[in-house]
């Protein structure tokens, strides 16, 4: 990617091979959104992609994303690492999306939280496509056990399945994944009779492929912001509170 270019030139890049990835599968371009990736990037980069257009943001921390947030009005905030149990109330109180919820003990305590505070978030359980030992998720078979449960308790919207395939400098080699997602995607809402209309997949190496399979929410970080590094924007934490400040 070239980093001379705008952040306005990247984002029109970006929309561009959305656009053709669209055209390409038979799809409408409202039926994929944009989930800009600004983990590690300082509020005012932030603000400057709300104001290019930018409308829904992409955290993998709760903190970082609270710091964020009052810096950075008229945002959408999701959630896309995973969420521990410890944090469900914070993220409740900012994510109007969570894609990577991870296990049924997280799904419980969600449960439990919404049906204290009445928040509502869309929920996406996030599955380990490629068995990876390393990696977050439920295999194909746990997030049937955990749906079930979810679905039996009530209060947890589920809207989808959500991925992040092995990685490869090779697009082509993510789509098997990504279309390993849809079909169980599909599956499940055989399987269950409801609708789970979401699919997350694809990040800056792969997104055009991801569309293409029928991915639904694209999370893109690098290709709209550039490398992250080591001086990343980092919140504070103050001594006295359990809450974040920027400095
Ligand atoms: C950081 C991150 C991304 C963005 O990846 P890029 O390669 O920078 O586009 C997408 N999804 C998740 C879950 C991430 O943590």
């Amino acid at each position: 990617m070239d980093m001379e270019s705008s952040f306005s030139e990247r984002l029109a890049a970006v929309e561009e091979k959305i656009a053709a990835a669209c055209v390409r599968s038979g799809r409408n371009r409202g039926e994929v959104t944009l989930v800009a990736v600004t983990k590690t990037h300082p509020p005012e980069t932030v603000s400057e992609a709300i104001r290019e257009g930018v409308r829904i943001l992409g955290e993998n921390r709760v903190q970082e994303a609270l710091a964020k947030a009052p810096l950075c009005p008229s945002a959408e905030w999701h959630l896309i690492g995973p969420l521990q149990r410890n944090k469900v109330r914070h993220a409740l109180s900012l994510f109007s999306t969570l894609h990577a919820i991870d296990s049924a003990d997280t799904l419980e305590a969600l449960a439990r939280v919404q049906e204290e505070t009445g928040a509502r978030p869309d929920v996406l359980l996030e599955v380990n496509v490629a068995a990876e030992p390393t990696k977050h998720g439920f295999t194909p078979q746990s997030v049937r056990e955990a749906l079930r449960a979810a679905l039996d308790r009530g209060e947890v919207r589920i809207s989808g399945l959500m991925c992040i395939p092995p990685w490869t400098a090779d697009p082509e080699a993510s789509r098997p994944h990504f279309r390993a997602l849809r079909e169980l995607r599909d599956s499940l809402e055989r399987e269950f009779s409801i609708g789970l209309p979401q699919l997350s997949m694809g990040t800056s190496g792969d997104y055009p492929v991801a569309i293409e399979e029928g991915a639904t929410f694209v999370r893109v970080g690098t290709a709209l912001f550039g490398r992250r590094d080591a001086s990343a924007w980092k919140p504070q934490r103050s001594p006295d509170s359990d809450s974040y400040f920027y400095q």
